[in-house]
């Protein structure tokens, strides 16, 4: 470690907090938990910690903010990133938000265990707060300890940056450290609590306010306060809206709603399932925010949802998720209800969204299938019938696309195991595949061969294209539990190597194939890598 700071960036990094100067913030000073009215947040201290140590950083984000190498592996970087020492003019704070958890409005949440140290201004003039997650106490904590442990923290990590390269709209992560203290937890909640390692990771998007930070002030009737937090929003992220006023509000909403159907059919398109799509856990960006207790999906399954937290009624499952987004815009409308005072465009936007989301959905799948356009003639029987060939049996989604790309489509004379071949091993157990489920893939690969030649795309410029969205390389389950294994014994590899692999999605890279494979049978049940709770 170097610790020259004069060289580094990091003293040099140009602060410019918007949020506490412009907003309204809470007076009060302690940590205390409490009801904190009329204001956007509150002035909180990161908790020192004992012996942080980097695990990892993400050199794509230091470089964005304008650090160096030099300045992550310096020993200035990992004490301010695990909050023990804060930058000149760093004004570290809270941020007070409300939300609907599980279809319920919950009232008062806020930042408990996340602290925005910062915001800075990079050289390309862009805005990028800095945000600590799992630094200590804040007012919002309520019955927790503010603190995180290494296996989410691992998940966070790892996912943001996955995610990204995966071109899909998310917060970022900038480092890993570990505190040198231990957490205790209760992941199950089932009266069975263990030390685990504490780590924090320090996040960073544009802005980190999320459709909760709206309905807090409408559900107390803080009309005043709403309105200077629109306007703000507006002003600061959605500057090409125009000035504020009624209209530009609608303008604004529908393109939330345009932003938020964008980011799911992206999940869709990967299988991702975020398993907590509470309020309070929608951007108003459109990105993927708080990664708790999240999934992939491995076999197909429309009903699969990883948290065990949600596993009665299903709500948050992979194939419900657009239509909670619709739910939780609907929400995020009654909340500014009161400033625009009719009820008919907002109900008109919101109603759009069913179109909107499915117009995209099926411009998303034809690319998944490397098709040139979506015709519903055709296609929407392709469609229907490929999602029940999906789940005659157990059968992986990621290696499915990429095995279909490799298909030769221009060999109609195939008998039917010739055509299945290719496909075999997506199947997590192929000899359960019956006489009467392969003859129905067969007739739909053969369907979607026709619809291929149709199109007259070659097999190489299909492949080519599908590669491009199916990717090969996804953040599976088990392989984030691999990585909390060893990280919990002090050894980073395995997640720097998964961050060096992620970094390159859709690309082959040959040597990494086990990062591929399917989920192993020992991971099927293994709490972690099937199961997650929100405990974290
Ligand atoms: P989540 O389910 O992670 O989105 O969190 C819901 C609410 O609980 C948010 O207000 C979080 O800040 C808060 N929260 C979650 N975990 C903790 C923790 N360990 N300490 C304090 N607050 C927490
Ligand atoms: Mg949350």
């Amino acid at each position: 470690m170097t610790d020259n700071s004069n060289t580094l960036n990091l003293t040099s990094l140009e602060f410019d907090n918007r949020f506490v100067r412009e907003l309204p913030g809470d007076p009060e000073t302690n940590n205390g938990r409490r009801q904190v009215l009329s204001s956007c947040y509150s002035h909180v201290k990161p908790a020192s910690v004992k012996a942080p140590q980097l695990v990892a950083y993400s050199r794509e984000v230091a470089a964005s903010l304008g650090l160096s190498e030099q300045d992550c592996k310096s020993e200035l970087f990992t004490q301010v990133f695990s909050g023990n020492t804060l930058l000149e003019k760093m004004k570290p704070h809270a941020q007070c938000y409300g939300g609907h958890q599980f279809g319920n409005w919950a009232g008062q949440l806020g930042d408990g265990r996340a602290i925005n140290l910062a915001e800075v201004i990079n050289q390309q003039d862009h805005r990028h707060i800095l945000q600590l997650k799992g630094a200590g106490e804040t007012p919002y904590s309520r019955t927790a300890d503010g603190l995180a442990v290494l296996r989410s923290s691992v998940r966070e990590f790892l996912c943001s940056e996955a995610m990204f390269h995966l071109g899909i709209p998310t917060t970022r992560a900038l480092s890993l450290v570990t505190t040198g203290e231990h957490v205790v937890r209760d992941m199950f909640y089932d009266g069975r609590p263990k030390h685990e390692p504490g780590a924090i990771v320090c996040r960073v998007a544009p802005s980190f306010l999320r459709f909760g930070s709206y309905e807090i002030f409408a559900a107390r009737g803080d009309i005043n306060t709403l309105r200077q937090l629109v306007d703000y929003t507006i002003r600061t992220d959605f500057p090409h809206l125009g000035e504020p006023s009624v209209d530009v509000y609608l303008d604004w909403f529908n393109e939330v709603c345009v932003r938020t159907a964008d980011m799911i059919v992206h999940w869709m398109r990967v299988g991702f399932v975020h398993g907590v799509l509470n309020t309070d856990n929608m951007s108003i960006l459109g990105l993927t925010i708080d990664y708790g207790p999240y999934g992939w999906l491995e076999g197909y399954d429309p009903n699969w949802t990883p948290n065990t937290t949600d596993a009665s009624g299903r709500r948050y499952r992979f194939g419900n998720q657009s239509q909670i987004a619709q739910w939780n815009l609907f929400q995020l409308a009654n909340a500014l209800y009161p400033l625009i005072e009719q009820a008919e465009p907002l109900r008109d936007i919101i109603n759009n969204y069913t179109d909107l989301y499915t117009e995209k959905w099926q411009i998303m799948r034809s690319q998944k299938l490397g098709l040139k356009e979506f015709v519903a003639k055709v296609d929407n029987k392709l469609n229907t019938e490929l999602h029940e060939v999906l789940q005659l049996a157990e059968t992986d989604m990621t290696i499915f696309y990429r095995k279909l790309a490799d298909m030769n489509t221009d060999t109609l004379q195939q008998t039917d195991d010739e055509l299945i071949a290719p496909l075999m091993d997506a199947y997590y157990s192929p000899e359960a595949l019956t006489r009467d489920d392969k003859i129905r893939i067969c007739n739909w690969l053969r369907h979607y061969q026709q619809r291929v030649d149709q199109d007259g795309t070659p097999d190489n410029i299909r492949r080519q294209a599908m590669n491009a969205v199916n990717p090969k390389y996804v953040l599976r389950n088990y392989i984030a539990q691999l990585a909390t294994d060893k990280a919990e014994q002090g050894d980073s590899s395995l997640v720097n190597e998964l961050l060096e692999l992620l970094r390159r999605p859709y690309d082959e890279q040959v040597e990494m194939e086990h990062f591929a494979a399917k989920r192993p049978e020992w991971a099927r049940h293994r709490a972690g890598c099937s199961m997650l709770s929100c405990s974290s």
